[in-house]
């Protein structure tokens, strides 16, 4: 199989101000392509970009060198990358008057001389357009140096113009170099509601015991990932028998999240939802919003953090929050019906709980939370959990158990 390594250039990388994405994010969209990252190396700008390329050329089939391939004196990628494979380079034409058209149409009267540099390509190599910005990048075919038979792909270093630039150019080229033989699968599983080892118990040798089946876990906040990657008939029988295991916990298997799901179901069933939020202070409602086509389901997002806004907004009743205080079944289930009756939407989700640090007390302890479902015509149902967190991964945690409850 093709032995590919990332190669990041950028002083930010190291100095830490600038989170090195390039590597989580392309290691992602290989896999999906069947390919994996042998390797990952991060440098500073300058020479230690001309080690880390001869080092890597020498073992890899392909290396992708990100950043670096600005106008300025620490931009020095291709100045590197030619030095290595001993190559001359000379002024793309063609990448010239790209340039000075991306200036023109932008209204600046010229391209900054600076900016030419940018233009040279070593001699026999291919120059990838750049649709985001001034840096063409350059693919250099494995055996064009006398160096090595490395395929090389310089991209740049701004995400949002490697990430087009990624799919557009690097990709195909990437598969091409694959072959048909090694296109392999890969898909990612989502679960929610259970957690890695009772997954892991009622399921591991199953898929152990699934021939040409690599697999594997990653557990995030409220959310279990499984991994599979293999050849078609593998993927396709751990895909049944996990499918058909955990039905319940299931949510997707094309990477979708959770709230996109949630949208999907329930826009094509023609439903609409409302949310009443207390402890999670529209996390919930955020979500959903952040999926394209939510208008179609959401109407309402309340956000009432105070008694008053219970009251006010949803019809919570007083003598409730004096009776049993604001984190109680009664009156999660007053704000979801309440919720319900404001919105005139078919299902309404509440959730109220103490987040913590401050708050807890013996009989309701931090991480309490209630989460309940108002739906139009049955009954209100409400469940209850106790789960301590730091604040921010509570709120993550509790939105999780909403989604989950109306999907
Ligand atoms: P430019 O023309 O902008 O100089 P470049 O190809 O020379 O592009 P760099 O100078 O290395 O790229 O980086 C440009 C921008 O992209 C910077 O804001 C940098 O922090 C960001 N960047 C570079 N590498 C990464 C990375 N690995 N992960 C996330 N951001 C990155
Ligand atoms: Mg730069």
């Amino acid at each position: 199989s093709v032995r590919i390594e990332i190669l990041n250039t950028g002083t930010e990388l190291l100095l830490g101000s600038t989170l090195n994405t390039h590597g989580h994010w392309m290691g992602q969209e290989l896999l999906k392509m069947g390919l994996r990252v042998q390797r990952q190396t991060t440098v500073p700008d300058g020479e230690a970009i001309h080690e880390a390329m001869r080092e890597s050329v020498m073992r890899s089939d392909a290396l992708i060198v990100t950043g670096g391939l600005g106008p300025t004196s620490d931009d020095l990628t291709r100045e590197a990358t030619a030095e290595v494979l001993g190559i001359e380079m000379i002024e793309d034409e063609q990448a010239v008057r790209t340039m000075r058209e991306f200036f023109r149409a932008r209204g600046y009267a010229a391209m900054p001389e600076g900016n030419r540099k940018q233009a040279l390509v070593p001699v026999g190599a291919d120059v990838l357009p750049n649709a985001n910005g001034t840096a063409p990048g350059i693919y250099v075919p494995p055996r064009l140096g006398q160096a090595s038979a490395c395929a090389i792909f310089l991209l740049p270093g701004p995400p949002s113009e490697l990430r087009p630039m990624f799919h557009e150019e690097a990709a195909p080229r990437l598969r091409a170099l694959a072959g048909i033989e090694d296109a392999g699968e890969a898909v990612e599983l989502k679960f929610v509601g259970i957690g890695e080892s009772s997954f892991a118990d009622g399921i591991d040798e199953d898929l152990q015991a699934i021939e040409g089946l690599e697999f594997g876990y990653c557990a995030r906040l409220g959310e279990l990932d499984l991994r599979l990657i293999g050849g078609n008939d593998a993927i396709t029988a751990a895909r049944d028998l996990v499918a058909k295991s955990f039905s319940k916990q299931y949510v997707s298997d094309d990477g979708s999240s959770l709230e996109e799901v949630v949208v999907r179901e329930m826009a094509s069933r023609g439903l609409k939802l409302a949310t009443a939020e207390s402890c999670t202070g529209g996390l919930i409602a955020n979500r959903v919003t952040n999926v394209p086509g939510s208008s179609a389901v959401l109407t309402h997002g309340f956000v009432t953090y105070a008694n008053e806004a219970k009251v006010g907004v949803l019809g919570v009743k007083e003598e409730t929050l004096a009776k049993v205080g604001a984190v109680s079944e009664e009156v999660c289930r007053e704000m979801a019906e309440g919720a319900l009756a404001a919105s005139g939407s078919d299902l309404a989700i509440a959730v109220t709980g103490i987040a913590g640090p401050g708050g807890g007390s013996d009989e309701k302890p931090i991480g309490t939370v209630f989460v309940g479902l108002a739906q139009k015509g049955k009954e209100t149902f409400v469940l209850t959990k106790c789960d301590p967190r730091n604040r921010l991964s509570f709120k993550q945690q509790v939105s999780q158990l909403a989604l989950d409850l109306v999907r």
